[in-house]
């Protein structure tokens, strides 16, 4: 996986003499020697990667695609304008007024709105699943079309049985879709578990240093076309500058993966034996509940954790931090910087119980000794 992510999307070897990273390729208009090569370009684009015209692709954003298909181990990707936007063309690809959609409730939080605002206007149905997956074979429907899965959840980190859940969808004739943020194609490996569609917002861990957004979406390959057609329907493409600027980024995931994960446990284990704290959620302590499938089906783990204030009330977390001067008060993460936010469980269908308020972190690459200071900090403001 670490050498994948050095060597992937650079071309194969024997073209000449060529720059370590793949060249940063502007285009709108495509050239044809002649016309016969002009129409065999546009028979064969709908179904092969076919350089047409810049609305469907340019070499920076394949390099890119090809990377980030090796990660997932899938048939190919196509890049979206944000992870939103990779969700949401994932959606308008394969379902259908009349579809059923089932959402696990730890959803990355805007995709409620997308169900909301979109697919139940245009007659998508949706229902929730707890995101542990308990109750999901009773909540398929004989129109059923998808499954859509986030594991690790979003918050608290919900780990669900995917093999498992991959094997529901098939006895359905559903789609397994899966949210790979967390995992960001080094810790966790949607399609090798059963998923036909894996999507990630590269914007986070792939990216890496809060200066792009960009979504990604791989599949296998009997789910490839209809992804492939809505996409280039609706015009979407990527620029190479962006795609250039997550293709460097993801060159050093490896190394930053290792120093989100070791700071972050240590982050995690320092909160477990404070008196403030009531409950650490992170999937590689012993305490949490899906501990068991993270250990069986992750690769290891990233920067993120939450915790729960033990008594209860939003002024404690609000002066906790607004007293904090490392972490950075912000909602994204997977940059190099660590970050702050609280965490909204107040959209759930099934309602988390809490003591106290929650509160979301992600440790970045700064000396954990300063981390744990600020914390310190945050807590006497309390
Ligand atoms: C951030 C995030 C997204 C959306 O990515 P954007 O590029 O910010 O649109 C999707 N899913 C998860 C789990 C995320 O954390």
């Amino acid at each position: 996986m670490r050498t994948r992510l050095i060597h992937g999307g650079r071309g194969p070897r024997g073209a000449g003499a060529q720059g370590v990273n793949p060249p940063l390729v502007r285009l709108s208009t495509v050239l044809f020697d002649n016309l016969a090569q002009m129409r065999d370009a546009r028979a064969r684009r709908d179904h092969e990667r076919v350089l047409s015209y810049g609305a469907r692709g340019n070499p920076t954003a394949y390099a890119l695609e090809d990377l980030v298909t090796d990660l997932e181990g899938g048939h190919r990707t196509k890049l979206f304008a944000t992870g939103l936007a990779a969700i949401a063309q994932t959606f308008l690809a394969y379902l259908r007024p009349g579809d059923h959609l089932l959402i696990t409730d730890g959803v990355y939080g805007p995709v409620r709105r997308l169900a909301r605002d979109f697919l139940l206007p245009f007659g998508i149905e949706v229902d929730y699943y707890r995101a542990d997956g308990q109750g999901l074979a009773a909540a398929f429907k004989a129109n059923t079309r998808m499954v859509y899965a986030e594991s690790p959840g979003s918050l608290l980190y919900e780990l669900a049985d995917l093999p498992a859940i991959a094997a529901l969808c098939k006895a359905n004739k559903a789609l397994l879709a899966v949210d790979n943020t967390w995992g960001s194609g080094y810790l966790y490996q949607p399609l090798q578990l059963g998923a036909d569609i894996s999507i990630m917002a590269l914007t986070k861990y792939l990216a890496g240093h809060s200066d792009v957004v960009m979504g990604s979406v791989c599949t296998l390959e009997g789910a490839f076309a209809p992804l492939s057609r809505m996409s280039d329907t609706f015009g979407n493409t990527v620029s190479p500058d962006d795609a250039w600027l997550v293709l460097r980024g993801a060159r050093t995931l490896a190394s930053r993966m290792e120093v989100h994960e070791r700071q972050g446990l240590e982050v995690a284990q320092w909160l477990q034996s404070r008196p403030e704290v009531a409950r650490v959620f992170h999937p590689a302590l012993a305490s949490h509940p899906g501990h068991e499938l993270w250990k069986r089906d992750c690769a290891g783990s990233n920067g993120l954790l939450s915790f729960e204030f033990a008594e209860p009330g939003l002024a404690r977390a609000e002066a906790f931090i607004d007293a904090l001067q490392v972490f950075g008060l912000g909602a994204s993460w997977g940059g190099y910087e660590s970050l702050v936010t609280l965490a909204d469980l107040g959209d759930r269908h099934y309602p988390v119980a809490t003591q106290g308020a929650v509160v979301r972190l992600h440790i970045g690459l700064e000396d954990v000794t300063s981390l744990t200071a600020d914390l310190q900090r945050g807590f006497a403001a309390i």
